[in-house]
C-alpha cells in the first residue's frame, strides 16, 4: 500500500469548482471536456490559474500529433492533435454545494483513516491492516463510519470482543463520515494544481494526532 500513496499522479479525473471556486466534484475526463465544450465550464490554467474556453485551450494546449509532450503531464489525442487533459474546471453558473457523500467502503476507511492503526498509529502495511468495529457487532456496533476504524491486526486481536473502554484501548480520533472535500483531500493522487483548493486543510484533521507510542 505504500506504493499508493507515492504513485506519481495520472489525471484520470477533472476537480469541479463550482462558480465561486468551491470544490464541488470530479468528473471524467471526458465529462469535462464535454462541460467545457458546452459553454458549461472554463478550464483553470495549471500553471497560472487562467481561465480558458474551450477555443483558448486549443490555443494554449494543444500541439500537432507529431510533437512531444511533458510526460508528467497527461494529454489527449485525437486524430489531428493532442490536447492537454485539464486537472481543475469552473462551472460558469452553478453556484451551490450538493450534498455529497463518500461511498462507505473498505477502501474509503482504509483512506479516511491513512492506512493507519487508530489505535497505535502504526503503518504496518495492508496485509496487517483490518477493519475494526469500535462496539463490536456481538453488542450491537453497526458496520457505519462512526462505529468503523482502521486497526492492525495485533491492535484488533488484542482487542477482541471489547468496547475500547473495556479494553483500556483509547481511540485519539473519533471516526466520522468524510466529506466531499475530505474525499478528494483522501483521493491520493492530487495533482499539484488542485492543492489550491483542496488538501492542506482537508489532510490535516486528517492526520492522526500523535500518541508518543510509536516513533
Ligand atoms: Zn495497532
Amino acid at each position: 500500500m505504500e506504493g499508493e500513496h507515492t504513485k506519481a499522479y495520472m489525471a484520470d479525473s477533472i476537480l469541479v469548482l463550482n462558480k465561486t471556486w468551491t470544490p464541488i466534484a470530479t468528473t471524467t475526463i471526458k465529462r469535462g471536456f464535454s462541460l467545457v465544450f458546452q459553454d458549461h465550464a472554463r478550464i483553470v490554467d495549471p500553471e497560472n490559474y487562467d481561465l480558458h474556453d474551450f477555443d483558448r485551450w486549443l490555443g494554449v494546449a494543444a500541439l500537432p500529433i507529431s510533437a512531444i509532450v511533458p510526460e508528467n503531464e497527461h494529454w489527449l489525442k485525437t486524430a489531428s492533435l493532442q490536447i492537454r487533459v485539464p486537472e481543475v474546471i469552473v462551472l460558469n453558473k452553478f453556484n451551490g454545494v450538493p450534498r455529497r457523500e463518500l461511498t462507505f467502503s473498505r477502501r474509503n476507511i482504509y483512506r479516511r483513516d491513512n492506512f493507519q492503526c487508530q489505535y497505535c498509529a502504526n503503518r504496518p502495511g495492508l496485509k496487517h491492516l483490518s477493519i475494526d468495529h469500535v462496539i463490536p457487532l456481538s453488542r450491537g456496533g453497526r458496520t457505519s463510519w462512526d462505529n468503523c476504524v482502521v486497526a492492525c491486526v495485533r491492535c484488533n486481536t488484542r482487542k477482541g470482543d471489547r468496547t475500547p473502554e473495556e479494553a483500556k484501548m483509547a481511540l485519539p480520533r473519533r471516526p466520522f463520515r468524510p466529506s466531499f472535500n475530505d474525499g478528494v483531500a483522501l483521493g491520493i493522487f492530487v495533482p499539484a494544481s488542485w492543492g489550491r483548493f483542496v488538501g492542506r486543510v482537508q489532510r490535516e484533521i486528517l492526520e492522526l494526532p500523535s500518541t508518543g507510542l510509536i516513533e
